[in-house]
């Protein structure tokens, strides 16, 4: 490791020791190389623009989306001794004409700058006068067209490639799935070998995913292991937020609700009243989150499928900031996957954009299916890696598998043969010749497929049905009713018919007591 570096570690932050990754992203940037920091929030990605911006001679530019943000980084530096600095439009012309005497005379370690304000013409002509270490871009995925933070200037960046060839360029996020990564690399003309990803492991963290069947006691039997505590409780919408509140609060909790439909000052008090309260469960929307800086939520309950594998991330990240023993748990069935589906298909995105939010639900549904470790799929979802966790629901309790070659043959024809557009109750119900009115309507107790799977019960066939769905052998319909369909992928499967292996249901638990109300 660099002297310099470490030297500058100690001075200027005093931390004794790099932390993760940054020790050999900081080495690489001042071996003057090109870099991509995939790290997440509170992962310690400015000191590794930082401290190679200082250690390299000339100065660190720095573009960044925020002006609040710039003005914190430049006072906490100032303080620290380093010479950092601002340029944003609306400087006075006296304190301009310094900071650009500065900038040109090597008097600067560091200047943060907005891309809007870069691309003002001449801002990058006089910085070619200026002696550059390296050119450090924030917040990259700003630069998505299909993220939601998209920042049309940010777009512009690729000029930096072409203006200052020779200077070492960074782009950093907290934020990117594959697709968003490659579009950084690719945008900014970094290699994918300089790409650095790490960190995203919370180890702390215990990850459960659960059919959900008796959702209101699958919550209790969560919650009867974290009397005392405080924890969050997701749910989809505004209404179910305010009534599983108020039957918790029936059942004797500490319970709060939080959602965009309430008046500010009581989602104010309520945040506070978490915020410092012992043993509160908070019942939300997504609505809740930004901002939520309570070290001790000790668990996170989702009673609906999150919006994707990030928002999963993020969100069960909110539990064990303090390192302590945290935990999770994830309810899902089929009807959320049609109502996802749904949401998508209704919305008004391009194409193109539907195309990624549909990779999106399936890569959620991936960890949901999985047979193996949760954190493996997570953190490969983001680049990261690890071993098999011992801390996740799979990892404590090896799901059983079955031979499901024939089952999915059965399920795929069944699906067939009722015309691709019914749901999964009604192809359930033809699998096990359920004799009810609206299968003699169809006609469809007289099909070949009719009860012919009879050797499973119907919560098995449901659990064999989304896991088709997670490997993309069949399709949740496109006009949002939930239809199935069978996916190019099973018309493959129906052909070929490899070997596949299924996961069984975990048995329902024995649970102690009757729980009312669900
Ligand atoms: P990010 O930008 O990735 O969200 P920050 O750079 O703001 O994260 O760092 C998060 C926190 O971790 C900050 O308080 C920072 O001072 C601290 N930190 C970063 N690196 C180290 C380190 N090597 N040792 C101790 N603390 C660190
Ligand atoms: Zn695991």
């Amino acid at each position: 490791m660099s002297a310099k570096a470490l030297e500058i570690l100690k001075t200027v932050y005093g931390y004794d020791a790099f932390r993760g990754p940054q020790a050999r992203i900081v080495e690489h940037l001042i071996a003057g190389n090109n870099a991509f920091v995939l790290m997440p929030t509170g992962g310690g990605k400015s000191l590794c623009y930082q401290i190679p911006a200082i250690a390299r001679p000339g100065m660190g530019l720095i573009v960044s989306p925020l002006l609040a943000l710039m003005a914190d980084q430049v006072s906490a530096l100032r303080q620290a001794g380093v010479k950092a600095a601002a340029l944003n439009s609306d400087l006075p012309p006296e304190e301009r004409r310094d900071l650009w005497e500065a900038i040109e005379t090597g008097g600067l370690d560091l200047l943060y700058v907005a891309p809007e304000t870069l691309l003002r013409g001449g801002v990058l002509e006089r910085l070619g006068r200026a002696r550059l270490s390296l050119i450090a871009i924030d917040e990259a995925h700003c630069l998505s067209q299909w993220g939601h933070d998209f920042r049309p200037s940010y777009r512009q960046l690729d000029i930096l490639a072409r203006a200052f060839p020779t200077t070492p360029r960074m782009a950093l996020t907290a934020t990117a799935d594959a697709p968003t990564r490659g579009e950084i690399l690719a945008h900014l003309g970094i290699a994918e070998a300089d790409a650095f990803i790490a960190g995203f492991d919370r180890p702390n963290i215990r990850y459960a995913i659960a059919e959900k069947d008796n959702p209101r006691a699958q919550l209790k039997e969560f919650l009867r292991r974290h009397e005392g505590e405080s924890g969050i409780v997701y749910c989809l919408s505004k209404r179910k937020t305010d009534e599983t509140a108020a039957w918790l609060r029936a059942e004797g909790y500490d319970a709060l609700a939080y959602h965009a439909g309430m008046d500010k000052a009581e989602k104010e008090a309520n945040q506070l009243r978490f915020q410092h309260g012992e043993a509160v469960v908070m019942v939300a929307t997504i609505a809740f989150g930004m901002g939520i800086d309570k070290p001790d939520v000790r668990f996170v309950a989702h009673l609906d499928l999150p919006g994707s594998l990030e928002a999963y991330y993020q969100e069960t990240g909110r539990a064990g900031r303090d390192g302590l023993p945290s935990d999770t748990l994830m309810l899902y069935g089929h009807e959320d996957i049609a109502l996802r589906s749904r949401f998508i298909e209704e919305s008004d995105a391009p194409e193109q954009r539907k195309r990624t939010e549909r990779q999106k639900l399936d890569s959620l549904l991936g960890l949901a299916e999985t047979a193996g470790c949760r954190r493996q799929v997570l953190l490969s979802y983001f680049g990261d890696h690890c071993e098999p966790c011992g801390n996740c629901d799979t990892c404590l309790e090896p799901p059983q598998l079955f031979d499901g070659t024939i089952a999915a043959q059965k399920a795929l024809s069944c699906i067939y043969r009722t015309g691709e557009r019914f749901g999964q109750a009604y192809v359930v119900d033809v699998l096990l010749g359920v004799e009810n009115d609206r299968i003699a309507q169809f006609g469809h107790d007289k099909i070949s497929t009719f009860g012919i799977g009879t050797e499973h019960d119907g919560r098995l066939w449901r659990a064999i049905l989304r896991q088709l769905i997670a490997l993309r052998l069949v399709e949740v319909d496109h006009a949002g009713h939930g239809g199935l369909s069978i996916a190019p992928a099973g018309r493959e499967f129906l052909r070929d018919k490899p070997d596949l292996m299924l996961r069984v249901p975990p048995p329902r638990r024995a649970r102690r007591g009757k729980v009312a109300g669900s």
